[in-house]
């Protein structure tokens, strides 16, 4: 089978590296939602992570990220995208305030091994349509995750996280520019993993494949539009995103979620998944 040029298959030894950036990543994001509340400033919560980030010793992924493809060099640790915003947004002077809807995207490496994941949550009271809306992203992250296997195709995570969304009969959109992608040596490698496509098609999963799967998710249409900061996309039509990532790897054992906290495993269990850990 051809496969693309570029995927980086990983040792035993190099998934388990991995796992030490992925539970850096985790537990920082962990830590910046238990800092979220009413009156801080999204450059408050950068704050936190770049901490842990120091605690850790660690590098952020994400700090001057984007500077060699003509982008303005990424100025923070965390992108932090409040409520229209869906991905890439800068933190800044904004003060979030009750039922702001708020997605965290974080990345690290940790011994030249990189782990990525968001998280989105709620400021105050959360309205029960921005609830129902991340819950459906986090729920299609995690069948995407659980159709992440050993033989099946990248087409059939797309089609896993597409279905899981449509589900839940909402008419959300599901954004289509952004995609999930490989994780390893570099924050961003092949192959992408969409969010929309066909069982069967693409690259095969293979042991030692690393991927980041991360829906995009909104309440409305999902056209897009990017701000005069060159790094901010919202929605055009102005409706509420929602945005969850987690890194896994395919080991011969199942799926090991190397940004969670137990590694996946009661998520993939309640889904009738092998979990696959290396072991800690
Ligand atoms: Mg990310
Ligand atoms: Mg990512």
């Amino acid at each position: 089978m051809r496969r693309r040029p570029g995927i980086e298959v990983k040792s035993v030894d190099q998934v388990r590296l991995m796992r030490v950036a992925g539970l850096i990543v985790g537990r920082t994001l962990a830590a910046v939602r238990d800092a979220a509340r009413v009156g801080i400033t999204t450059t408050e919560l950068d704050q936190v992570a770049r901490e842990h980030i120091a605690a850790a010793g660690a590098t952020s992924s994400f700090l001057g990220y984007g500077g060699g493809f003509g982008l303005p060099p990424f100025p923070a640790v965390t992108c932090i995208s409040v409520n229209e915003e869906i991905v890439h947004g800068i933190p800044g002077d904004r003060v979030l305030a009750d039922g702001d809807l708020v997605s965290v995207d974080f990345g690290v490496s940790k011994d030249g091994w990189h782990g990525d994941s968001a998280i989105t949550f709620g400021i105050g009271d959360l309205s029960p349509q921005a609830v129902a809306l991340s819950e459906t992203t986090r729920t299609a992250m995690w069948a995407g995750i659980a159709a992440a296997r050993i033989g099946a195709r990248i087409g059939d995570i797309a089609h896993a996280v597409e279905s899981s969304v449509k589900a839940s009969k909402a008419g959300y959109g599901i954004v289509a520019e952004y995609t999930g992608h490989g994780i390893g040596s570099e924050m961003h490698q092949p192959p992408d993993v969409p969010n929309l496509g066909r069982p069967g098609r693409g690259e095969l999963v293979v042991k030692g494949m690393c991927l980041a799967i991360e829906p995009m998710v909104t309440a409305g249409s999902a056209i897009t539009a990017t701000l005069e900061d060159e790094w901010t996309v919202v929605t055009r039509d102005g409706s509420p995103a929602a945005h969850w990532e987690h890194t896994v790897a395919l080991t011969p054992a199942g799926a090991w979620v190397l940004t969670a906290e137990d590694g996946g495993e009661a998520e993939l269990a309640a889904r009738g998944v092998k979990f696959g850990p290396l072991g800690d």
